[in-house]
């Protein structure tokens, strides 16, 4: 029979590109093909973002552009999942006519059975259960990223933080682990495949496996997944600060193939707001604990997320944020304009920030950490890093693209490199966003 031919577009965070490449998985086995561009496919499917108003409004007008596709072609089929779909559910179908099916965030897996479905007769269908406890990828064939030197794992599902502003634990559901054997399984099958480095991906990796008294903790699984042979790298995100363990900072010390790079959110530099978001740590905590980072692993990159303009933010927080990220001296950061989000405390929150002081703060926060960024990228200049080979260049399709043990992206002549291998360069130049390296100098 021939293959149908489908076309993904993800929207989001790392758990996104994971669950993407999951549904690629689950499609390709049901002789599906994914191609690039929509105007040929037979099917339709948006992995959604609901974690601020921006990433919400692309998936909408995301979904208008293929309006026209559906009227030229009604046997088209359409679909919505992840988190948007999670929280809108019916109201998607509502709203977006076109729609044939919205699928929440437990719910992905079932898009074969639901073609399967449709191919007998057309209906349209929400499934959002969030299913408390259940780990979404029980069952499902073994993880496989073909081609590919680096990997996301994902090792936990949802969160139990509810920081105020946050979306997350009404569109993912409340924490649960995925077994431990699974993850090891998943990452040593991965480790036949090609790939050299994993990401462990979680909401709050260091809280894995506390919610079951038979699992394993997130320090012994990344001791038993330094045992795979084959995995070279460990990578891991996002780690909640006031979950950060001394043990865990410790292994950073302990664990060879645990890379140089942590990313640990502040969200803000002032007490007061910490407080309000629920963050349950202080700045000086959260100081200490970078202290500690740098002292047992020195080259350790640090990068955060800042959000400006939280409810009741004056310009004193928003200066002492400034004067955390001038201390602490992050290597990069994600920052972010506050928006309202449904169901969430700091939605109901009266005292809001106008979009254009939001604005103009965002802008000089990104206008120090530009500088700062630029000011470290350029201590690597004239040094020797390892670099893993993960692909063409996007800038040059003749050079080859990888990343540092401390996460900077390098770009590199390399034309007869292989996807996968480990190389030592030497660091050119820095720019503001890439290291430029060379083979051609190593050694002399
Ligand atoms: N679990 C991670 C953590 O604990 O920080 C990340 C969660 S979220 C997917 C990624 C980032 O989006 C957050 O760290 C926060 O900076 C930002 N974010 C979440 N909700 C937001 C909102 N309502 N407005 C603006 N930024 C938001
Ligand atoms: Fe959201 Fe806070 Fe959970 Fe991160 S820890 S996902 S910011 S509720």
């Amino acid at each position: 029979m021939a293959a149908k031919h489908f076309y993904l577009q993800t929207f989001g965070c790392q758990m996104n590109v994971y669950d993407s490449q999951r549904i690629v998985q689950l499609l390709t086995a049901r002789n599906y093909q994914q191609i690039a561009d929509p105007a040929h496919a037979d099917l339709i499917l948006v992995n959604t973002c609901s974690v601020r108003e921006k990433p919400e409004k692309k998936v909408y007008s995301a979904l208008g552009r293929f309006r026209s596709l559906k009227e030229k072609n009604p046997a088209l089929m359409i679909g919505v999942t992840g988190c948007m779909a999670q929280q809108e559910g019916e109201r998607l179908l509502e709203r977006v006519p076109f729609l044939d099916f919205v699928l929440g965030t437990k719910e992905f897996c079932r898009i074969p059975e639901i073609l399967d479905a449709m191919e007998v007769s057309r209906f349209r269908e929400s499934a959002t259960d969030l299913r408390v406890g259940v780990d979404p990828y029980a069952g499902l064939p073994l993880f496989s990223s073909p081609g590919k030197a680096a990997a996301f794992v994902s090792i936990m599902q949802g969160c139990d933080n509810f920081c105020s502003y946050c979306i997350v634990p009404y569109v993912r559901g409340r924490e649960v682990s995925r077994p431990s054997r699974d993850i090891l399984d998943e990452i040593r099958s991965l480790s036949d495949q090609g790939v050299r480095e994993v990401t462990l991906l979680g909401q709050n990796v260091n809280s894995y496996g506390n919610r079951s008294s038979e699992e394993i903790g997130f320090v012994e699984l990344l001791e038993a997944v330094q045992k795979i042979p084959g995995i070279a790298r460990i990578r891991f995100t996002t780690s909640h600060p006031k979950d950060l363990s001394w043990r865990l900072i410790q292994a950073f010390g302990q664990l060879s193939k645990l890379c140089e790079h942590i990313h640990l959110p502040l969200q803000s530099g002032s007490d007061r707001i910490l407080k309000r978001m629920n963050r349950a740590y202080t700045c000086s905590e959260y100081r200490e604990k970078i202290s500690e980072l740098r002292r047992v692993s020195p080259e350790i990159s640090i990068t955060t997320d800042i959000i400006v303009g939280f409810p009741g933010e004056d310009e004193a927080d928003f200066q002492a944020t400034l004067e955390m990220v001038k201390k602490i001296e992050f290597d990069e950061f994600f920052s972010f304009r506050y928006s309202d989000r449904p169901h969430t405390q700091a939605s109901l929150f009266p005292d809001k920030v106008p979009e254009e002081t939001k604005r103009g703060r965002l802008n000089e926060l990104q206008t120090l950490q530009k500088d700062i960024t630029l000011r470290k990228n350029k201590t690597w200049e004239g040094r020797e890093v390892e670099v893993l080979v993960e692909g063409q260049s996007k800038a040059r399709v003749e050079e080859k693209t990888g990343r540092t043990r401390t996460n900077r992206t390098v770009n590199f002549p390399g034309a007869s490199l292989r996807v996968g291998e480990l190389v030592k360069l030497r660091i050119e130049e820095a720019l503001p966003h890439s290291l430029r390296g060379d083979l051609e100098e190593m050694g002399k």
